[in-house]
């Protein structure tokens, strides 16, 4: 990965990135409200909000005109609290959402390229240890085709039932590049609606294809709904031995977020142990594997029972393993580091010097 690829844009921000639009939240007998869907800010200490409730200045006037022309009682400023309590699950999610403390031994599970194994042989696994996990989906490759290589939709829908979280990884495995960054909007959408047709939530979580990044897909990503983005262990480590740095939230931009180990044909258990013992101190190790094993793509093909190992190291040493999108109960995506490859920049200064 050259480091011309990070010229791209650098310079987003919350604000910057924060999307449009907004709710209509009607009551009967009570005006229309249009509830901004981002809070501008908090007041706790507004008159008109008895108990201290964190809703949106946005709203007071009109909730005071409406309390002063109808309700001048302790019960009206009681309502007007509620009004705004309606608003604020759409309204300020990751505002009010308290975080929780990154615990050591926080694992999260990824599995790209749709592989007929992962529904076969990595399903079932993963159902026995209640483990969380995230597919990537793809209809790349010969995925169309070749089903004897490749899940069908209806087996991926299958995963999304189970509880199982469905990223998207591209239609069509598209590496993303200064070049065809402007394909990436296209190539989203075209998984979405086929999740759509199956009954899949809208993925919030995205993998590059080929591990492939560039800073100008980061605004895309974050317009079409992606909270949480995946890349591989490079440019700070090589591609072809799958190492990689865990994900260190508030450095690492959410959108490229690193692995801490992409699985390789040649791992053993050392190679993958080293991957899931960075989650801790407040790192999270995000674990990239392929097909179990995977016979399309044979540089990054995992033989069973050595995936059968790696599961059995995590559930024996009593790892949490999480899907992608569980992230957000950790890490708050729309905190963002001034400058998105910085981190990435002292990783790789920090591994030149002895
Ligand atoms: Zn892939």
């Amino acid at each position: 990965m050259s480091h011309e690829l990070f010229t791209g844009s650098v310079g987003l921000s919350s604000k910057s990135l924060a999307g449009a639009g907004g709710a209509d939240v009607v009551h009967a007998g009570t005006p229309r409200i249009m509830a901004s869907t981002h809070v501008q800010s908090l007041d706790v200490s507004h008159p008109l909000n008895p108990l201290k409730l964190p809703f949106s200045t946005a709203l007071v006037p009109q909730l005071s005109t409406w309390f002063e022309l109808h309700l001048k009682t302790p019960l009206g400023a009681m309502v007007c609290c509620l009004l705004a309590l309606l608003q604020m699950p759409a309204s300020c999610p990751n505002t009010l959402a308290e975080l929780a403390p990154i615990p050591d031994k926080l694992v999260v599970l990824t599995f790209d390229d749709s592989v007929a194994s992962q529904y076969s042989v990595v399903r079932p696994l993963l159902k026995k240890y209640g483990f969380r996990a995230t597919f990537f989906i793809t209809e790349g490759f010969s995925f169309r085709t070749n089903k004897a290589d490749y899940m069908t939709w209806e087996q991926i829908a299958e995963l999304n039932r189970d509880g199982f979280e469905i990223g998207n990884h591209t239609r069509d495995h598209l590496g993303v590049t200064p070049g065809n960054v402007s394909l990436l909007r296209e190539q989203i959408e075209a998984i979405e609606m086929r999740c759509a047709q199956h009954g899949i939530p809208k993925p919030s979580s995205f993998a590059y294809p080929g591990n492939g990044i560039h800073t100008n897909a980061l605004p895309i990503l974050h317009q079409l709904g992606i909270r949480f983005a995946r890349r591989g262990g490079a440019p700070e480590f090589p591609y072809e031995k799958g190492e990689g740095s865990a994900f260190e939230p508030g450095k690492d931009h959410p959108l490229l977020i690193p692995s801490a180990g992409d699985a390789r044909p040649t791992w053993t258990l050392t190679n993958f142990v080293e991957a899931a013992t960075q989650a801790k101190d407040g790192r999270i190790a995000v674990l990239q594997f392929h097909g179990v094993p995977d016979r399309d793509h044979p540089w990054v093909n995992t033989p069973e029972p050595l995936f059968r190992q790696y599961m059995e190291f995590l559930h024996a040493n009593h790892y949490r393993v999480i899907a992608m999108r569980d992230l957000s109960e950790f890490v708050d995506p729309d905190k963002l580091p001034q400058n998105p490859v910085a981190i990435i920049e002292e990783r790789k200064n920090r591994r030149r010097s002895p």
